[in-house]
């Protein structure tokens, strides 16, 4: 883990105290474990942050209480954590530092994944032109992630007065040419849901239907269009208000309709990425193995627990990873077998055979966890007042699924492992489970 600003340092210390008064794991527990050079944790931490440690800016008062369980005298987490979240709108040091106030303990960056975290991996794209949409300070996440030609679409806007006309008071008076030359796009970037959503789709769809040439007109018959990257599938999240506000997840909801409907084809994805898709689990299974290796552990970390609010995000999602390791470890296990079988029939050896499932364990290397069970927290979307899913069959029916469109509705993925309160009460929930205690 990097090394934390003086003010961190000094937060962990005050946090420290705080852990002394409050709460000491037992002698078999972290604590002492954890000022026990010999302890090892086997498990990881995936925390949601919307409804899970936050509501808006709001601190939900249980994460502050569940976090200075997970922290030694010395400020240390005593288990790899990683935060999850599929905001996108900011950078991760932004969010580090907004997480360190919020819970009292000191955050690293590395402990961050925003959905747009594994666009570091599309390495095809960095020295492509790219139009980003969202709010926020786009331009510099693009950048930071390694994109280094980035358009936004205010400067599409400004090179191409003429497009923009939802809001009749953007219409320019007199017909005007291109004030900027603008690049050829090359693939679109959707890195959370933009504030003039007119704007936005507007201009995606031109780009889209022009191949990224704004001087030149729709042309349906482009066939497949430009590539378009989306992080966030989030239809609604949970801020301040009662009910759920819309999610980047509503705004594709336009986009697809709407150009499904000009060109009467499927608008298409080179990727999806944010909490339910398995890539952003197995990008935070490599930040827990990673952070597990750069404290020192050598115990491979087997069990994930996955802690958030909404079922077709937090718990489809972790699911989803659940049944990819299961079904990954059996076919580990049949190949085995089969060597062995092999073995007694003949000694001439099997030839070696590819271990690599996926382009993911190439490039993070395989994971080293065989779970990743979901626990469902009450202070988020999910409100069992209204949504008592004693079987998810019955709750949720398809035709109000909320997923996305590239995501079938299954039963099995929007079940919660575990349905606790809230976050202290899924942390206790954990320890139970691997036999450690907290007085
Ligand atoms: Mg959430």
């Amino acid at each position: 883990m990097k090394l934390l600003s003086p003010f961190y340092r000094a937060l962990g210390a005050v946090c420290n105290r705080q852990l002394g008064r409050r709460s000491r794991l037992s002698q078999c527990g972290m604590c002492g474990a954890a000022s026990d050079s010999k302890f090892q944790p086997g498990f990881g931490l995936l925390f949601d942050i919307d409804g899970v440690l936050v509501r808006g800016r709001t601190p939900i008062p249980a994460a502050k209480k569940a976090f200075q369980k997970l922290v030694n005298p010395q400020g240390e987490f005593v288990v790899p954590v990683v935060f999850v979240t599929n905001a996108g709108n900011v950078l991760r040091q932004t969010k580090a530092d907004q997480l360190s106030h919020i819970l009292g303990v000191p955050i690293s960056q590395d402990q961050v994944m925003m959905s747009h975290s594994p666009l570091r991996m599309f390495k095809k794209y960095h020295e492509k032109c790219v139009l980003v949409s969202g709010q926020g300070p786009v331009l510099d996440i693009a950048k930071n992630l390694g994109f280094a030609k980035v358009v936004s679409i205010d400067m599409v806007r400004e090179a191409f007065p003429l497009l923009d006309m939802v809001d009749h008071n953007r219409r320019p008076k007199l017909p005007s040419s291109p004030i900027v030359n603008l690049p050829k796009i090359e693939a679109v970037i959707l890195f959370g849901e933009p504030i003039r959503w007119e704007t936005n789709l507007q201009l995606i769809i031109d780009i889209l239907l022009t191949n990224g040439n704004l001087s030149s007109i729709h042309q349906n018959q482009k066939c497949p269009h430009l590539p378009l990257l989306a992080c966030n599938m989030d239809l609604m999240w949970m801020a301040e208000a009662q009910s759920p506000r819309f999610g980047h997840g509503t705004f594709l909801v336009c986009l697809e309709n709407i150009y499904k409907k000009i060109t009467g084809k499927e608008l298409k994805y080179e990727a999806l990425m944010g909490k339910p898709s398995e890539m952003t689990y197995h990008y935070a299974e490599y930040l827990i193995r990673e952070q597990a290796a750069q404290r020192g552990w050598r115990t491979p970390i087997t069990s994930l627990y996955a802690i958030g609010d909404n079922l077709m995000t937090d718990i489809y999602g972790a699911n989803m990873y659940n049944r990819y390791l299961e079904e990954r470890a059996a076919r580990k296990s049949s190949k085995a077998v089969a060597k062995v079988a092999a073995g007694t029939r003949s000694s001439t050896a099997l030839p070696q055979e590819e271990e690599v499932d996926n382009a993911w364990e190439t490039e993070l290397a395989p994971p080293s966890a065989t779970s990743c069970k979901s626990i469902l927290v009450c202070t988020g979307v999910y409100n069992p007042r209204t949504e008592v899913p004693p079987d998810a069959n019955q709750a949720i029916k398809e035709t109000v699924f909320h997923g996305h469109r590239d995501f079938r509705f299954d039963p099995a993925l929007v079940e919660p492992g575990h349905i606790v309160q809230d976050v202290d009460a899924a942390v206790e929930l954990i320890f139970e489970r691997e036999k450690l205690l907290v007085q």
